[in-house]
């Protein structure tokens, strides 16, 4: 995931081109100018092995999902629990019993913060955070906070966009229950030394969930190798629907979970005296369940991995260091996280332009960026700016996505003189 490889020096094996005819989208106009989107952070675009799983389920197999004997209800549980074994594979779980599906990663931290930390924590109780936090992996925690009077500690970042690891380290402690941290910055694309922190946190008997929402299109993961206790993604942002995403959590920890919504499918028994559970991982999804999403993220599974995680991450590290490189010669143009290591995500101000000014003009060039505080309000405080832009790069971006930002950029100039 590091974006230090030159732009020049690896041969360019990978085939954007080829990609980007996965894309139907990308083939949009948008203010009479063919679309660049650099959007990819936020949401990315859906391939057509993608499109065409979720609409051959719709058309073929759609029921609800294990309560019937009859043959579409078993397709659907097929397809739905085939997902499941699919993520199972993608993250190296030991079980499908550690893969919930959830709508997203905001759903997977809300549900470690009120079934894991609300039930177990106290006054006197840590959770520790980082300042480059999004807001999905704030609010919860300070949620539980509240409601049973735990303190929240937040780890320093420096003027680069990174940890302050040596920080980090002293503000764990034997009062330390829990430390909620990003794989990858979605403000600032800074990529975080997780293996470390888990080392560190468990060494000091906190267990750790890592929000891997910005990580998971760009790097693999091995939740094993990894070693956290939670691992949090959303598929809209590897190539999949929205509505979905995975909460993995290890066995024994979510074997001793309350169920945090209660309804149908996570129940065995219920009379009015007393309700029994339902085994992992249906103890955890009250409901009738994202069924299309599900078979959805698993062709995105499938399409990530035939293009090569690898592969895709080391054309998308070309992209950033060109576009670093490029943007940082534009007069006036500050970069916002200049991190040794990052991943596909490019934060600047414009001197004079507020950001928002400088994407609606970007927009009526066709260029789709992000501009705000990026659901990261504390990182902007940090920097002292209410905002930034945001390029982000995904597997169908080209070296051409970076000219027409850099052309755009220039349009920007001219119009604020
Ligand atoms: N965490 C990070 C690092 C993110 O970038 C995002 C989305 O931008 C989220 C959490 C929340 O993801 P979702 O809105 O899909 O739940």
């Amino acid at each position: 995931m590091a974006a230090n490889v030159s732009p020049f020096s690896a041969p360019e094996a990978y085939d954007a081109a080829r990609v980007r005819r996965d894309f139907p989208i990308l083939a949009t106009q948008v203010n009479g100018h063919p679309l660049v989107y650099l959007d990819s952070a936020a949401s990315s675009q859906r391939p057509l092995p993608v499109l065409r799983a979720v609409e051959d389920y719709e058309t073929h197999s759609h029921a609800n999902v294990h309560r019937g004997v009859h043959a579409l209800s078993q397709a659907a549980t097929s397809a739905f629990e085939g997902a499941r074994e699919r993520a199972r594979r993608f993250l190296n779980a030991r079980s499908i019993r550690e893969i919930i599906f959830v709508r997203g990663t905001t759903e997977a931290i809300n549900l470690v913060a009120q079934s894991y930390a609300r039930p177990r924590f106290g006054p006197g109780d840590e959770i520790l955070i980082s300042a480059l936090e999004h807001h999905a992996n704030i609010v919860p925690w300070q949620m539980v906070c509240e409601q049973t009077g735990c303190t929240l500690k937040v780890a320093p970042i420096n003027r680069r966009g990174e940890l302050l690891y040596e920080e980090f380290e002293e503000l764990l402690g034997p009062r330390t229950r829990l430390v909620a941290i990003a794989h990858v910055s979605n403000a600032l694309g800074t990529v975080l030394p997780v293996k470390r922190i888990v080392e560190a946190a468990h060494a000091h008997g906190a267990v750790v969930l890592v929000d891997g929402a910005q990580a998971v299109p760009h790097s693999r993961v091995d939740v094993r190798a990894l070693d956290a206790d939670f691992y949090a993604f959303s598929g809209h942002k590897m190539y999949a629907p929205t509505g979905i995403g995975v909460l993995y959590g290890r066995e024994e920890l979510l074997a001793a979970m309350p169920p945090w919504q209660g309804g149908g499918e996570m129940i065995l028994t219920v009379s009015f005296d007393r309700t029994t559970y339902n085994e992992l991982p249906w103890k955890f999804e009250a409901g009738t369940p994202n069924i299309s999403g599900a078979v959805g993220l698993g062709a995105a599974m499938d399409y990530l991995e035939s293009l090569g995680v690898e592969a895709v991450a080391a054309h998308e590290a070309r992209l950033l260091a060109l576009a670093t490189a490029e943007l940082a010669r534009i007069p006036g143009i500050e970069l916002v996280g200049t991190a040794a290591s990052k991943a596909s995500v490019l934060s600047f101000t414009l001197a004079g332009v507020h950001a928002h000014d400088l994407g609606t003009i970007l927009d009526t060039e066709g260029i789709a960026v992000r501009t705000g505080h990026h659901c990261a309000m504390p990182v902007m405080t940090f920097f002292g700016i209410p905002a930034t832009a945001r390029a982000s790069f995904g597997c169908y971006n080209t070296e051409d996505d970076v000219a027409r930002l850099v052309a755009g950029l220039g349009r920007v100039r001219e119009v604020f003189g």
